[in-house]
C-alpha cells in the first residue's frame, strides 16, 4: 500500500493508474477507522481494479462549537487496518494541502438539509461538498463510496454530483452495526459506558416504528410512541432530532410514502 501526503505524488500516481486504464475505487473517510468503512473498501475491492482511500478530518465541515479538535485520530491503527483490507493508495493530506488558499469561490448546498443534520449542524454539508469537490478532481475515481448510515449525506452528494455532472458513479453501503444494533461510528468512542449501553435503543426504536407501519400510517403517532419508548428506555436525555423524511427530498413525508420510504432511510433490516 502507498501511503501519499502532497497532491502532486497522487496526481503521478493517478495517471499511472489512468494509463493503464484501471478502474479507481473510492473511499472517503474521516480515519479512526471500524467496519463500517472497510465495508465501503470491501465493495470498492470487489468493483474496481484500484481502491484509494482518504483520512482527512475536514475542517470545513466542522462548526465552531463541534468537535474538530477532539475528533479521534489513529494513523498507525489506520493504515494498518487500510493495508490488511487491500486498500493500493492510502492518501492523508494535511489541512494545508488541502486548503493552500482562502476560497475564492464557494460552494453551498441548498435542497435536502432543511432538516436533521442539515438543520443541527448549519454549514455542515458545505463542508462535506467542497472537500468532495476537491477530492474528486484530486482522484478522479470511477465509484465512489458512501455509507447510508449518513442517509442525508448520501442525498446531498448524490444531488452534487448530479448538478455539476462529477464523472463518478455514487456507491450507497449498508450501515454496519454493533451486536446490539447500534451503528458503528468512530465517534461512539466518546459514550460513557452507561450511555453506551443506552445507545442500542436507538435500532430497537426504529425496528419498533418499521413494525408500527404495520399497524397505522400516522406518522405523528409513531413518532410520539417513539420518542416515548426512547424516554423510558434512557437515563440519558440528550436527543437531538428524531423524525422521518422523504429520500432522497428530505421534505415531510406525507402518509401513503411512510410504508414504502421509512425502512429505506434508516436501512432497517427485516428480522432474519
Ligand atoms: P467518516 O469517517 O465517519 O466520515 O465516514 C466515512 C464513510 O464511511 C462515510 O461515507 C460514512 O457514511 C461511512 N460509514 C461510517 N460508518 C459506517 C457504518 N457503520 N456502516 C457503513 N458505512 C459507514
Amino acid at each position: 500500500m502507498k501511503i501519499i501526503r502532497s497532491r502532486e505524488m497522487l496526481a503521478a500516481e493517478i495517471k499511472g493508474y489512468q494509463k493503464k486504464q484501471q478502474s479507481i475505487g473510492f473511499v472517503p473517510t474521516m480515519g479512526y477507522l471500524h467496519e463500517g468503512h472497510l465495508a465501503l473498501v470491501a465493495a470498492a475491492k470487489q468493483e474496481n481494479e484500484i481502491v484509494v482511500m482518504s483520512i482527512f478530518v475536514n475542517p470545513a465541515q466542522f462548526g465552531p462549537n463541534e468537535d474538530l479538535e477532539s475528533y479521534p485520530r489513529d494513523e498507525v491503527h489506520d493504515r494498518k487496518l487500510a493495508e490488511a483490507n487491500g486498500v493500493d493508495l492510502l492518501f492523508i493530506p494535511s489541512v494545508e494541502v488541502m486548503y493552500p488558499e482562502n476560497l475564492t469561490a464557494e460552494i453551498h448546498v441548498k435542497q435536502r438539509i432543511s432538516v436533521l443534520d442539515g438543520a443541527a449542524r448549519p454549514g455542515h454539508f458545505d463542508g462535506v461538498v467542497t472537500v468532495l469537490a476537491k477530492l474528486f478532481h484530486l482522484v478522479q475515481p470511477t465509484n465512489a463510496y458512501f455509507g447510508q448510515k449518513d442517509a442525508q449525506q448520501v442525498a446531498v452528494v448524490e444531488g452534487f454530483v448530479a448538478d455539476y455532472f462529477f464523472p463518478v458513479t455514487i456507491r450507497v453501503i449498508p450501515t454496519v452495526r454493533e451486536q446490539d444494533g447500534l451503528a458503528k461510528s468512530s465517534r461512539n468512542v466518546y459514550l460513557t459506558a452507561q450511555e453506551r449501553k443506552e445507545a442500542a435503543v436507538i435500532h430497537e426504536a426504529l425496528v419498533k416504528a418499521r413494525e408500527q407501519l404495520s399497524k397505522t400510517r400516522d406518522r405523528e403517532a409513531i413518532l410520539a410512541n417513539i420518542r416515548s419508548f426512547i424516554d423510558k428506555q434512557t437515563t440519558h436525555h440528550g436527543m437531538v432530532y428524531l423524525d422521518m423524511y422523504q429520500y432522497p427530498s428530505f421534505e415531510a413525508v406525507t402518509d401513503w410514502m411512510i410504508r414504502l420510504l421509512l425502512p429505506f432511510v434508516y436501512n432497517i433490516r427485516r428480522p432474519d
